[in-house]
């Protein structure tokens, strides 16, 4: 059973992403094994498909996962900043009554 190269090039994107049944990926094979020309266009499909695949997805979504990090660690951050910023506020403003009030005190 020797599919036509047309057929064979049609089934080379299932074959090469896995997604294929394994009868049809033992033809697609067979047909490899014995053609030059469907063999030359599968590692041409297969240098291809690998760029995408292998360097663009995985990295991409550690990138985005590595962005949320980042962004999460400067939310973290800031909030931090505002919360010692705000903390420091109070101490200052509570020593300012507090010297003012004894001053007062002191004097009356
Ligand atoms: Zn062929």
């Amino acid at each position: 059973m020797n599919l036509p190269c047309e057929i064979v090039m049609d089934l080379v994107a299932l074959y090469q992403d896995g997604l294929a049944n394994p009868v049809t990926k033992n033809s697609v094979a067979a047909h490899l094994r014995t053609c030059p020309d469907c063999r030359r266009y599968y590692k041409q499909y297969r240098r291809f498909s690998q760029k995408p695949s292998n360097m663009g997805q995985i990295p991409s979504e550690n990138a985005a996962e590595q962005e949320f990090c980042r962004l999460a660690e400067k939310m973290r951050h800031r909030r931090m900043l505002i919360g010692i910023g705000f903390f420091s506020y109070v101490c200052a403003s509570w020593c300012l009554l507090v010297m003012l009030w004894m001053r007062m005190r002191k004097r009356g």
